[in-house]
């Protein structure tokens, strides 16, 4: 059974962000495709997609992540360039997917920018965009590869076969498995149309959810108990050091998904992770639920992300990185209280 997704049939702001992707794509050649560092589900699955729309296209092009590839995310038929200098042509234009942060970009990749034509597709809060040639940041939708089969579908490709796969990793991880406050309508509408084409999404749901190591049922059960409630146990807080991932045997991946489960303590606002990532530099993670803006919380300490879940980096050792996160945390619920 198919299950027609019509481009003329697409919401107007979905169909003029696309056109006008496909238009700036098809002035490009010799394109470098990247998402931002620390690639997650999105940022593969758009880097994925993008290639697949680029061959078809006939386009020289590469995808680059100068972090590669995590583990978990190997089964995706994608290859990776980790180095600019790896590339195999001079790049004269950049498609920056996932990412409207400069400082998320690799710095090699961030130095010579202003020297490409760019073209920049987005579904994070509080960035314009990093093109110079196309911008489309669109912060109401699931997933960058949401966007990207819409662009797919303005190039009049069909989502099959491995752009399908691609198209439906990005959104399974972006909302949490159809869960997270962005899976909409025009999510399901387009999971309708993979689905009926062949994607198995239960399938792919399998290979990233049954992938835990023993190291990591270990660090989270330490976690999990380590976990402090605060304010009135409206916050939930965690903190991660090197030495716990050495002692359990587990890796830095292994976090994927823990924060999450923070949040689904019954009256919890806010769930926050730091996670030590060297001596003075750790990284953040927020998540919130509903009308809690955890997006704020993070771009107050020059990180970012969506309302419901943000995230950033503290250039500190993590007892004082604990001190300014928790202490953004509180003056954000605390301005949002007062606002009510
Ligand atoms: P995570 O907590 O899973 O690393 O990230 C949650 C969300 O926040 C993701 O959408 C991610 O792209 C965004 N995010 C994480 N770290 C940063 C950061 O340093 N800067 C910005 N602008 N966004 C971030
Ligand atoms: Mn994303």
């Amino acid at each position: 059974m198919s299950v027609e997704l019509p481009f003329e049939t697409l919401p107007a702001r979905f169909q003029e962000g696309a056109q006008c992707i496909a238009n700036a794509l098809n002035r490009c050649n010799r394109v470098v495709v990247s998402g931002h560092i620390n690639a997650d589900g999105d940022s593969v699955a758009s880097l994925a997609a993008a290639g697949l729309i680029l061959c078809a296209l006939g386009k020289e092009y590469a995808l680059y992540s100068s972090t590669g590839i995590p583990d978990y995310l190997s089964f995706i038929p994608a290859t990776v360039c980790t180095s600019l200098k790896s590339l195999p042509f001079a790049p004269r234009s950049a498609l920056i997917l996932d990412c409207c942060d400069i400082g998320r970009l690799s710095a090699e990749l961030a130095a010579c920018l202003p020297k490409l034509s760019s073209v920049n597709v987005d579904h994070h809060l509080g960035g314009e965009g990093l093109g110079n040639l196309a911008n489309w940041v669109q912060p109401e939708s699931a997933a960058t590869a949401q966007l990207m089969a819409y662009v797919a579908l303005a190039c009049h490709l069909p989502l099959e076969g491995r752009l399908a796969d691609a198209v439906a990793l990005g959104i399974v991880s972006d909302t949490g498995g159809f869960c997270h406050s962005t899976t909409d309508e025009h999510v399901f509408r387009l999971a309708t149309h993979l689905a009926a084409g062949g994607c198995n999404i239960p399938q792919l749901r399998e290979k990233l959810e049954a992938r835990w190591s023993v190291g990591q049922m270990r660090l989270w059960a330490r976690l999990m108990r380590r976990s402090l409630l605060l304010r009135n146990a409206s916050v939930i807080f965690c903190a991660v050091r090197l030495r716990d991932f050495r002692e359990c045997g587990a890796t830095k991946e292994d976090m994927e998904g823990f924060v999450e489960q923070l949040r689904r303590l019954r009256g919890v606002k806010v769930a926050a992770l730091l996670r030590e990532e060297k001596p003075s530099l750790c990284k953040f993670s927020l998540r919130s639920f509903g009308a809690t803006n955890v997006q704020a919380a993070a771009a107050s300490l020059n990180g970012g992300g969506h309302r419901n879940a943000a995230g950033g980096t503290l250039r500190l050792a993590l007892p004082q990185a604990r001190i300014s996160l928790l202490a953004a945390i509180m003056r954000r619920l605390d301005s949002e209280e007062a606002r009510n």
